[in-house]
Order: structure tokens, then sequence, then C-alpha cells
């Protein structure tokens, strides 16, 4: 290993989920390595977003547990809910988070510098409260964004995004979220199922665009028959705020809403603005997203980025696998580029989606001949319970060699399994491999292989019969 006359061979900026695992191992590698975060470390993930929402998640579900519970020969007692009780043990297990990334860093022998930190060149990072400079060889910007707070609308002051929504006093009687994405839909689920009125505010035709659309209609209809108001095509024109307190909003269809919180949830901003990358040389896109390479090198030869900060996908694990691709590249002398094909992933509404791989939309766009595999049905433990929530699988097919090239869930635990079939599809398994595959019965997931013949088949852009 060759020690550089820097103070550092490698400086982290940003201790979440990418930079801390790029700063481990490089450490652990015997490399002399610091972590700059002037916040919680963990990042967007352990602290306002995955961890945090998961848990709330939970705590939504069991509204209908309860309900459930009644077809299955219980009787339960009066249930009540208490925000400030989830939102005391919530943030006690984040904290306990926070301690496990500090004593691993701390293990790694990484330094944890709680500063914020900008560049004054390539090599040399100023420790803005320190007051001080510190020089690396190599610098890894892993400082991730932040919600989106969409200063152009009117009275977007008055709004809150996820950020805050995670800190709610209390929980408001009544909410509008605006978006569509991941965030706006599983919060809209979370306070649906915790009582509180929820419409959503979608600019598009359909929720949860880049999904599949058998899965995002039905999506929409089943969050709808919970109780979520789902309004599309229209955007926000203005908010404001009434003697009472209340807010009230204009949308672009000419009617109005009124309640007490306001949810923006249009997508994320990188935290890019002061990091002084200009002085690095460091390049950016429009959106301020630092611009990298194949090999998540910036236009800056020393400086590498990766996770949310850079515009490719904007997920804890893709963040982690950067980090990985980076250690081998950089410390490992062995170039590695980040692999996004296929990359599982699921909506924590209620019910979940998940899905990996193409869309049928995408194979009408990639495949000349495929074919559609797809059932929906009410799982098991819905019967009982008088519960009308149905449960779709599809899968997509290519013609020509057999391949599942793509796998849609939507239902109880569609994350977990995702996880699962996200190996057979990362795999390539052929369609016959999964009829081959003996059925786990009874569960829901043993509709995956028991789809034995195609519900269509699409050929040259045409459906046409099984
Ligand atoms: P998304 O990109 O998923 O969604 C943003 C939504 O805002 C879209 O519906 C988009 O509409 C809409 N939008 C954007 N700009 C405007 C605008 N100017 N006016 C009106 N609507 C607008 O972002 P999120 O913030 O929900 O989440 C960020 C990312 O975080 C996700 O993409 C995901 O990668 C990650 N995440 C993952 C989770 C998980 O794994 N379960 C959970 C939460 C977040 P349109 O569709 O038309 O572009």
């Amino acid at each position: 290993m060759t020690q550089t006359s820097y103070d550092y061979d490698l400086f982290v900026i940003g201790g979440g989920s990418g930079g801390v695992r790029a700063a481990r191992l490089a450490a652990q590698m015997g490399h002399r390595v610091a972590v700059a975060e002037y916040d919680d470390l963990g990042g967007t993930c352990v602290n306002r977003g995955c961890v945090p929402k998961k848990l709330m998640v939970y705590a939504g579900e069991y509204a209908e547990h309860f309900e459930d519970a009644a077809g299955y020969g219980w009787t339960l007692g009066d249930t009540s809910f208490d925000w400030n009780v989830l939102k005391r043990n919530r943030d006690a297990e984040v904290r306990r988070l926070n301690g496990i990334y500090g004593a691993n860093l701390e293990k790694a022998g990484v330094e944890v510098l709680r500063d914020i930190a900008v560049f004054d060149d390539a090599h040399t990072i100023r420790l803005v409260n320190a007051d001080r400079t510190v020089t690396a060889d190599k610098v890894l910007i892993a400082v991730g964004g932040y919600p989106n707070p969409h200063r152009a609308l009117e009275g977007h002051e008055l709004c809150i995004t996820s950020d805050a929504a995670f800190d709610l006093a209390e929980l408001p009687e009544k909410i509008i979220i605006a978006g569509g994405g991941y965030i706006a839909i599983e919060f809209a689920c979370i306070f649906n199922a915790l009582g509180v009125e929820v419409t959503v505010l979608y600019r598009g035709m359909e929720i949860l665009q880049h999904f599949d659309m058998d899965v995002r209609r039905l999506l929409h209809a089943e969050i709808e028959n919970k109780g979520i108001k789902i309004i599309t095509k229209t955007i926000f024109e203005k908010v404001e705020r009434k003697e009472d307190g209340s807010l009230r909003a204009a949308l672009s269809n000419g009617s109005f809403w009124e309640g007490d919180q306001i949810m923006l949830a249009l997508g994320r901003l990188p935290s890019t603005e002061k990091l002084g990358l200009d002085r690095a040389g460091v390049q950016t896109d429009r959106k301020g997203c630092v611009l990298v390479d194949d090999h998540l090198k910036t236009s800056a030869d020393n400086v590498y980025a990766l996770g949310d900060v850079i515009d490719r996908v904007p997920l804890t694990p893709v963040a982690i696998h950067e980090a990985m691709c980076f250690i081998e590249t950089v410390f490992k002398d062995n170039p590695t580029q980040p692999d996004y094909v296929n990359i599982p992933t699921a909506v924590f509404s209620h019910p979940q989606i998940a899905t990996v791989g193409m869309s049928e939309d995408e194979a009408e766009r990639t495949l000349e001949n495929f074919d559609v595999y797809r059932t929906i049905f009410r799982p098991m433990r819905n019967i009982l319970a008088g519960r009308p929530d149905r449960m779709l699988i599809k899968l997509v097919v290519d013609a020509a060699d057999d391949t599942v090239v793509g796998a849609h869930i939507l239902g109880p635990e569609a994350g977990e399994m995702a996880q699962l079939i996200g190996i057979a599809i990362k795999a390539c398994v052929k369609k016959a491999q999964f009829d081959a595959t003996m059925a786990v019965h009874p569960t829901a997931a043993e509709e995956l292989v028991t789809m034995y013949e195609p519900t269509y088949r699409v050929r040259k852009g045409k459906k046409v019969a099984a």
C-alpha cells in the first residue's frame, strides 16, 4: 500500500449508506480514511427514509390486522393509536442504528469528523466549523440529497416534505400529498392506515410512473378502496393559510382543497449547492447532480461520487453496491462498473408493490415477441377476514429464448418476494425453470411457479390470445 503525503488516503464527504461503506472498506485495507458528517450517521435511509418509514408502515398494518382478527375468531377490546409512542420508539431505533454506524466506523479505524466539509480544491477539504483544512489523495462525494421544496409554488413554505412528516407534533386530520412517486404513495398509505383523511395529487395520468401499468392501475384501485382519494392530471396552483390556521390549496383543475397539512413529495435534489465543487473542478448537471463516468469518477481526476448525489438510481442498496465498485476500482486496481441491470425494488405502500426487470411497456419497446403470465386473486389470508383486497402476480417472458425478463407483484409481502425473484431474474432463469420449480403450498408466492399458460402473447406489437 502506498502512503501518500496527504493527511488522508481517502476523505469521504457524507456519512450515509454509500459513504460509510466505502470508508469502512478502505480503512479495513489499512488506508487512512476520514468521513465528514455534520448530521446523524446513516444518511437519509437511516434517519429520514427507509428505516423510520418502514417502522411506520408496520404501525399502519396493525389497523387492518385488528379488523381481520374477528374473522379468525378473535374478539379484541378497544384499540387506539398514539402517534407520540410510535415516534418515540421509532426514534430510539434510529438512534440505535446511528450508534452501530459510528461503532463500525470506529472499529474499522475511520476518523469521523462531525463537521461540514467543503472543497478548497480537489485535494483540500475545509472543515467549516473547525475552521481548518485537511488534504486527501482521493475524495469521495456521498452527500445524498434532500426533498425538493418546490420553491416555484406560491405558498411552498407552508407545506411539509417527508423530512418534516416524520416529526409532526401530531397526526393531521386531513392531508393532501403532491406527487405520484415512491414517497407520495408510501406516506399516503401510512397516514391513511393511521386514520388520516388523505388525498394524493398527481400531475400525470397514473401514479408510479416506471412501474408496470397493471400494477399501477390495481394499486390505484386498491388504495382508493381503502379511502385514499387520488386526483390525477392536476397540480397545485397556490397554497395559503386561512385565518383559522388551516391550509387551503388552489388546484389546477379549478377546485380547492382545505385541511391541516400539505405535503410535497415531488422528487429530491442533490445536496451539492454549498460543496464548492467548482473549486475542485467537479462538474454537475443542470439539477446539481455530480457527473461521473462509468467508474464513478468525476471531472476531477482524484474525486469520485456515488449514491443519491449522482443522477442514477437513488436507492440505498445501489449506493452500497457503488461503494463496493469504487473500492475495487480505486483501491484494488480492479476497475469495476456498477451494474444497474434488473434492480429489484419495492414500494411499501399498502398493499405493497414490488418489481424487478421489464414492465410490459418496456418489453413492448425492446422485445419483438413476448408472453405475459398474469393472475389476480384474493390471497388466502383475506378470505376468513372478509377483506376484498386482491393480489397480482405477473411475469413477462421473452418469447425468443424463454427468459423471464420481468416480475411484478402487488400484495402482502411483495417486497420480500421481490428479493427472491430478483435472484432468479438476475440469473436469467427461463420460464421452463419456473415451471419445473415445485410450488410451496399454500402460499401466495406459489403463483409464481404455477402460471403454466400465458394470459396473452404479444407478437410484433400486437396482443394475441394465448
Ligand atoms: P419520485 O421520483 O419517485 O417521484 C416524484 C414524483 O413527483 C413523481 O410522481 C413526479 O411526477 C412528481 N413531480 C416531480 N416534479 C413535479 C412537478 N414539478 N410538479 C408536479 N409533480 C412533480 O421521487 P420521490 O421523492 O417519491 O422519491 C425519490 C426517490 O427515492 C425515488 O425515486 C426512489 O428511488 C427513492 N425511494 C425509494 C423508496 C423505496 O425503495 N421503497 C422509498 C422512497 C424513496 P412524474 O411521475 O410525472 O415525473
